[in-house]
């Protein structure tokens, strides 16, 4: 695909002046709406990465762009030294939509993760009664959960981790989608686990859905071990796969559930992490905190992008489109393709490399025919669009990626 002019003088300064820890693909964006984007040059996209699905409600969404400015011009940011009118009201309005005792607001999808470690290490022991400093963390290989140091402790991939050690200890990895592999590691081990942390589905791996049944059979077994079971909802939640959260598709109602992302809408970096007073009593005064944390901005932009949530029915939406997309993408037949799975609007299609084609090339062709997505793992490209796309638009969109795939066979 062409870069112009225009847009190459914008790469350029992001080459010169800033780190090089992303790759992005050539294009050069400036306006969204909806499910659109348009680059320097006028040139419109559908967006099929949603910012990694931060943005559900659609780019620019008027209802919270509208909260966000009234909110602006009137109070920030406090810091929680004091008071203010609208976390309270914010929290009341998660407790009452999410069904949980009480929130923790944190910023980033990292910082919230890094808090539900802590409070599960917390709880193990002032509440499970683990020895000091023996508290152990079970999570899954190819996981993602953020970009700290003790994150990366946590990871298996290699890009994600090498050279930042020394890492966090207290940590247990095994395999996802293993139940055996959790039953075996909790009849070990289980008197000293704190927590058991998972994605509901695997979605920077390549979105990996694991079997029926996995999530609540892992429950159950922390259950019976007197372990926490965290759910990393922060990509698969805020309706993305046809749920509120992807743990509803089971009936699983985790200990500890880590939001991010689209609970802003994509406007403002938001997260929360939810439980019960059992384990966010845990935490004390001064034990825990972020300046920006809960911030009047925050709470005004994320209640409105949840009000959206529940208006526009994005849960239903995704349901229903996702089957479409799925069915849809199933018809078309080239060497390319390997596998296309997912649920809800949180999609992905394995590509089989072809004549020396990958998926970064099925990507540039989908940007020239007008359609943003980007491969994550090689071979994997994941499609996310925002759930307010309409069917219609949708149908659009699967001709440009069909098309496009055509074109390099
Ligand atoms: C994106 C993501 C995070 C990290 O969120 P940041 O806001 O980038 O720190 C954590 N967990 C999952 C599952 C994610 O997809």
């Amino acid at each position: 695909m062409q870069v112009t002019a225009n847009g190459k003088h914008f790469i350029d300064l992001e080459d010169k002046y800033g780190a090089h820890n992303y790759h992005p693909l050539p294009v050069v964006l400036s306006r969204g709406e909806g499910c659109y984007l348009w680059d320097v040059d006028g040139k419109r996209y559908f967006d099929f990465l949603s910012a990694y699905s931060a943005v559900n409600q659609g780019h620019c969404h008027p209802r919270i762009v509208g909260a966000l400015t009234e909110q602006a011009g009137r109070l920030c940011l406090t810091s929680r030294a004091f008071y203010n009118d609208a976390l309270g009201p914010y929290e009341q309005y998660i407790h009452e939509y999410f069904g949980y005792d009480k929130v923790l607001p944190m910023n980033s999808g990292a910082e919230a993760v890094e808090t539900a470690l802590k409070l599960a290490r917390k709880w193990g022991y002032l509440k499970k009664g683990i020895p000091e400093n023996e508290a152990l963390i079970i999570s899954c290989e190819g996981n993602f959960h953020g970009r700290t140091i003790t994150i990366v402790s946590l990871s298996t991939d290699p890009d994600a981790r090498a050279d930042y050690g020394p890492y966090t200890p207290g940590i247990g990895v095994i395999p996802y989608n293993d139940v055996a592999a959790l039953e075996a590691l909790l009849e070990e081990k289980g008197e000293s686990v704190a927590a058991f942390l998972v994605e509901p589905i695997q979605g920077e791996a390549g979105v990996y859905v694991p079997d029926e049944g996995y999530l609540s059979a892992c429950y159950d077994l922390c259950k019976k071990h007197n372990v926490l079971f965290i759910a990393d909802e922060v990509q698969t939640g805020i309706a993305r796969t046809g749920r509120l959260l992807c743990c509803d598709h089971e009936g699983v109602r985790p200990d500890i559930v880590i939001l991010g992302k689209a609970i802003s809408g994509g406007v403002l970096p938001v997260s929360a992490v939810l439980a019960d007073d059992e384990v966010m009593l845990t935490i004390q005064p001064g034990e825990h905190g972020s300046t920006f944390g809960g911030f009047p901005l925050a709470c005004r932009v994320a209640t409105a992008a949840l009000e959206v949530v529940k208006e526009e029915k994005l849960a239903e939406r995704a349901e229903t489109l996702g089957r479409i997309f799925r069915e849809e993408m199933n018809l078309i037949k080239s060497p390319l393709i390997r596998q296309i799975r997912g649920k809800g609007l949180l999609n992905a299609v394995v590509i089989e490399p072809h004549d020396g084609k990958e998926a970064w090339d099925v990507c540039l062709k989908m940007a020239e025919n007008g359609l943003l997505a980007k491969p994550t793992h090689g071979d994997i490209i994941r499609f996310a669009p925002p759930l307010v796309i309409s069917e219609s638009e949708l149908h659009e969109a699967i001709t440009i990626i069909h098309n496009s795939i055509i074109a390099l066979e």
